[in-house]
């Protein structure tokens, strides 16, 4: 089905609606005005339209207008489906049933979101297409970045009617392989360009999270948030303590952490909150993943021009990655990421809006 094209000025630079092998864009909508852009380059999310009065709406995630800015972007994981492995796995080896395995080093000297060409730079199928969702699909080759067992994903957006955007991830594989799929959004809920994220507040339902050391690789150890710069249980001002002397936001250059959720089971839950304080546009985060890494844009640095035309300056962005455990195939104490032929990956993850 075709969908009518919008006032949405990227639409015009991508190959819209293409179901073959050139990336295309894809617009879903809801009933309540929402819309989002999805593309299948990377399967990214490229923008997310909240409405607010005065018949105006709000982009709140950052992006491109155009194809070619999210290949020429110095910082390649803009919206974009990040696999086999969500962030790092120490010095891009691990082993697997007596079997080692060594992956790029594309983030000395560890590995970092599935390597040199992981699956934000892939084209995905479109297998599934409605008004409010689209499903893309990708087979990864036995070997491919150096992981073992051909794995054949598929990435469903759902834009449901409950303002969520809805993002779930299905595999399986031939072989014994680890996996970690998230979506790598960078969100400003004052709008995409609207200035850093330090003033919004953010709500993170975690009691712990897992201490890095100076290349970013977990320690092992759980550590309770308590009477740290990580306690965002009761809601806290991103910028609150960003600056603080504490060894951790220096490990990170501010927040670069993954947070233990807390939970029992796999229940799709709340796992954290935000709201941008010029907008009161309010996001819920729910998932059935058992980690959190909030990222603060500590990198960002002026060098790519956005929808729209504005820069992407330091931390005028925050993403909140749904995963497993950084590093968790080298962990044997934290929750497995192995996948056995077999078995099937399923994890969702929902990013609900709402206008107060
Ligand atoms: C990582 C950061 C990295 C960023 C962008 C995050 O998931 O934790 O260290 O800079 O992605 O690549």
């Amino acid at each position: 089905m075709k969908i009518p094209l919008t006032t949405l000025p990227l639409a015009s630079a991508f190959a819209v609606e293409n179901m073959d092998h050139t990336p295309g864009l894809f617009i879903l909508k809801n009933k309540n005005n929402f819309q989002a852009a999805i593309t299948s380059y990377g399967a990214r999310w490229v923008s997310m339209l909240v409405p607010v009065e005065d018949n105006k709406m709000i982009d709140v995630v950052l992006g491109f207008d155009s194809l070619d800015g999210y290949l020429r972007s110095t910082e390649a994981y803009y919206g974009a489906t990040v696999g086999r492995y969500a962030n790092r796995i120490a010095l891009g080896r691990f082993s697997l049933d007596a079997q080692e395995y060594s992956l790029a080093i594309n983030n000395p000297p560890n590995h970092l979101h599935g390597g040199i060409r992981g699956f934000h730079a892939e084209v995905w199928e479109v297998k599934n297409r409605s008004e409010n969702s689209v499903t893309f699909e990708y087979i990864s080759k036995d070997g491919e970045e150096g992981y073992p067992g051909k794995l054949s994903v598929t990435v469903t957006y759902l834009l449901s009617d409950n303002d969520e955007m809805e993002i779930r991830f299905e595999a399986d594989t031939d072989k014994p392989t680890v996996l970690n799929l998230t979506n790598h959004a960078y969100f400003n809920l004052n709008g995409q360009g609207s200035g850093t994220i330090l003033d919004h507040t953010l709500q993170i339902n975690a009691n712990a999270y897992t201490p890095i050391d100076e290349t970013s690789i977990p320690t092992g150890v759980l550590e309770p948030v308590d009477g740290t710069p990580f306690d965002f249980r009761e809601g806290m001002r991103i910028g609150e303590r960003i600056n603080e002397p504490d060894k951790q936001l220096t490990n990170g250059s501010g927040y670069d952490h993954n947070f233990v959720l807390n939970r029992t089971d796999n229940a799709y839950l709340l796992a954290a909150a935000a709201t941008g304080d010029q907008s009161n546009i309010r996001m819920e985060v729910f998932t059935t993943e058992p980690g959190l890494q909030l990222y603060t844009g500590n990198f960002m640095n002026n060098e790519n021009v956005l929808k729209g035309g504005q820069t992407d300056g330091k931390r005028e962005a925050f993403c909140l990655e749904t995963q497993h455990f950084p590093d968790s195939p080298n962990q044997p104490s934290f929750p497995s990421v192995v996948l056995r032929p077999g078995e099937k990956y399923f994890t969702k993850t929902g990013f609900r809006f709402q206008h107060t």
